[in-house]
């Protein structure tokens, strides 16, 4: 099918919640997609984050494809292999404990939250339950990690909204004002990537990590976006010497698959019991291997490429016209540009051959960790075309 029919069919039959480029790709090799024209593009998106190896990496296809011909979905009712295989291998890098499955960032989000709510619940009783998120987050689309996203815009038409959270700057005074008694948990980005690629202080993160330590507030680190190698460590908190209660990944733990998971810290880790929580699809045999083929391309030399290789496309766009300032980490990259709107950007970027995303009043990059350095530079070509 031509472009053209693929986008008149999806804008007729399917609910308009997305604002979608006017491109319709059908293949991938790399970091090179191929649309339905014939069109090539550098791919600095990876499916926000998500195609870690880019597309149709060998390993991965072949681990998705064999797991695929075996067994496909079975249940949480049974034992399956991959799951357990993945969960060993999450814990084993990460020096965390045990490890719950679900299918997406936000349902990863909601889970930490219901972990930490029961946890303060067995140890204090009731009412000690509030979240605590920073302006400028994201967590997520579901109501309640849609509550916990600190940013008014997404909050539009949906009330009411489910109690127990609270919002603060990420600046210590705004802190300690807004951390009542009642805060069971602190979630937070390292790098807040929708809300624009916006570190968090390393100072300010270790205070948090102390305040949540003396008063036995869990910490939960969202590294749905920032995990699995996108800044050069395989889950950012560890470059950054935190210890969190519960991490939530998801995004590019599959490589493509959708994935997510929840690892608690040995204190946390058997807050949720038999019933209290459960996903019809989590763990699935073929995502779980899909995962561990990321997971096995994520060795130590991997991962200093991951940061070599965005030291070297940072020093590239810092090159480019109309480039004030390139924020993040690794291949998480958000540039502010003066003169374009981040939106026309990426309008003149699919114009001239390279995919690029947007994050607040930035354009976003966050390119397959597996690019190689010729993608690198040929996707740099066509964006400082783009931006000419
Ligand atoms: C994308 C994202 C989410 C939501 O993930 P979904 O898989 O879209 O539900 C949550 N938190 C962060 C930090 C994200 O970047």
């Amino acid at each position: 099918m031509k472009a053209s029919q693929i986008i008149k069919q999806d804008n007729a039959y399917i609910l308009g919640t997305y604002a979608r480029n006017p491109v319709a790709i059908v293949s991938g090799q790399g970091a090179r997609a191929l649309d339905a024209d014939g069109k090539d593009y550098i791919d600095f998106t990876s499916g926000i984050g998500v195609n870690s190896l880019g597309f149709a990496h060998p390993a991965w296809v072949a681990a998705v494809s064999k797991q695929a011909a075996a067994l496909a979905h079975i249940s949480n009712l049974f034992y399956t292999g991959p799951a357990a295989e993945l969960a060993q291998k999450l814990c084993e890098k990460t020096g965390l404990s045990k490890v719950f499955f679900c299918n997406s960032g936000t349902e990863a989000n909601e889970c930490a939250i219901k972990a930490a709510r029961k946890y303060s619940f067995d140890k204090y009783g009731k009412g000690r339950n509030r979240i605590m998120t920073f302006y400028g987050s994201f967590h997520g689309r579901t109501l309640a990690a849609l509550t916990a996203t600190g940013q008014e815009k997404f909050h539009k038409y949906f009330d009411p909204f489910p109690a127990g959270f609270v919002y603060a700057k990420a600046e210590k005074e705004d802190f300690l004002q807004k951390a009542q008694k009642d805060v069971c948990a602190v979630m937070l980005e390292t790098i807040q990537g929708e809300g624009g690629v916006v570190p968090l202080a390393p100072e300010f993160l270790q205070f948090v990590e102390s305040y949540c330590k003396e008063n036995d507030v869990l910490l939960i680190l969202d590294e749905v976006q920032t995990g699995v190698g996108r800044t050069g460590a395989l889950y950012s908190y560890q470059a950054l010497g935190l210890s969190p209660d519960i991490v939530t990944s998801a995004k590019g733990l599959g490589g493509g698959l959708p994935i997510g998971a929840v690892l608690f810290a040995e204190k946390c880790a058997d807050s949720l019991g038999k019933g209290d929580h459960g996903s019809t699809f989590g763990g699935n045999p073929v995502a779980a291997a899909g995962a561990l083929a990321v997971l096995e391309q994520m060795t130590d030399e991997f991962l200093r490429e991951v940061a070599e290789k965005g030291a070297v496309l940072r020093e590239k766009l810092l090159s480019m016209p109309k480039v004030v300032d390139v924020s993040g980490k690794g291949l998480m990259l958000g540039v502010t540009l003066d003169g374009l709107t981040p939106a026309e950007a990426v309008a003149k970027g699919i114009e001239n051959g390279v995919l690029c995303l947007t994050a607040g009043n930035k354009l976003r990059l966050l390119p397959p960790l597996a690019i190689s350095m010729e993608e690198i530079s040929e996707g740099a070509e066509r964006l400082a075309k783009a931006l000419a």
